[in-house]
């Protein structure tokens, strides 16, 4: 039940932002599942294409932390995962989601088997990829476009951050121009685009990073992903932080940072996530973001002790 005095429109409860829960019950009817798969396409930024080694913070996973297992195919991957959810919710929906790596990163042929085969999956609802907006070309984005008619169908676009420095400095091997470039070319098809963005990168100032927001919210996008910045084991950034080149952000000032770019955001933009959970046995720092449901929390209290809510601040002119 929406709490009393809640300003936000998109709610039903005390949450001052739109939730992808929320938008999905309304949209589908019932509580709807996304599945997360991994067929292991690899990443342009590891393989030498756009660069070796892969983003500063990339795990060997491939961001895929709780995806599932790519030596199985991804039926057997659907299949397990939808299992254990039906165990708690019997008459859900679900929305494959091939989330490790880039998974735009193949031959139309190859990525067309993929997505159809997901689709054709039972009580399938959608389809949701996540992917680098380099590895999107005109003829990807057809076949993207297509899907997009027939389904819904959500591109996760993995971008960070809008400042080239930054990106440059988390070797990333891609620039926010290149971003603009595979994301117009979704727009133009119709496609929902989701903003993949990072709180807490190196040299980032909290300014920095509600800038990264208002900049991306001006571009018309669906919905998007709000991480906080992990360090894990093996990665680049454990180097830096075991040298002291680099210092995770504290919890409050996270949570106010959440804050601030929830109200610069357009009121209809879907949130769905507010901060990120890396796998526990590879979390190096910060420890505080093993706790999830402390931070959602946090970020709600917040929002409703000082009346905020998202779009209060969101103005065109701005930006
Ligand atoms: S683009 Fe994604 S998959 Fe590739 S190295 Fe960076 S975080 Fe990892």
């Amino acid at each position: 039940m929406k709490q009393k005095g809640n300003p936000y429109a998109l709610s039903d409860d005390n949450k001052r932002y739109q939730t992808y829960n929320y938008y999905l019950r309304h949209r589908f009817g019932k509580k709807v599942f996304k599945v997360p798969l991994n067929v292991d396409l690899g990443c342009p930024n590891r393989d030498g294409t756009k660069g070796t080694g892969g983003c500063i913070f990339c795990s060997s996973k491939l961001s895929g932390d709780f995806a599932g297992n790519p030596c199985d195919d991804i039926k057997s991957q659907f299949c397990d995962i939808k299992e254990k959810m039906h165990h708690k919710w019997q008459e859900g929906l679900y929305i494959p989601y091939f989330q490790a790596g880039s998974n735009t990163y193949a031959d139309v042929e190859t990525l067309k088997g993929m997505y159809y085969t997901a689709l054709g999956f039972e009580n399938v609802v959608g389809l949701s990829v996540a992917t680098r907006a380099d590895c999107i070309n005109e003829e990807i984005a057809d076949l993207l476009g297509e899907i997009a008619e027939k389904t819904y169908l959500t591109v996760e676009l993995g971008l960070q951050s809008v400042y080239d420095d930054t990106a440059k400095l988390c070797n990333r091997c891609h620039t926010y121009a290149d971003f603009l470039k595979g994301f117009e070319m979704l727009k133009a098809r119709g496609i929902n685009v989701c903003v993949h963005i990072i709180n807490g990168l190196p040299n980032e100032t909290p300014e920095m990073m509600v800038n990264t927001v208002k900049v991306v919210g001006e571009l018309g996008i669906h919905s998007m992903k709000i991480h906080l910045l992990h360090i894990l084991k093996g990665t680049r950034l454990a180097k830096m932080y075991e040298k002291g080149d680099y210092q995770p952000m504290a919890m409050e000032d996270y949570v106010d940072t959440v804050c601030r770019q929830l109200t610069t955001l357009p009121q209809d933009v879907i949130i769905q996530r507010v901060t990120g959970d890396g796998a526990k046995s590879d979390l190096i720092a910060p420890l505080w973001s093993l706790k999830k449901f402390c931070v959602m929390n946090e970020i709600d209290k917040k929002m409703a002790r000082e009346n905020l809510w998202q779009g209060m601040n969101y103005s065109k002119e701005k930006v």
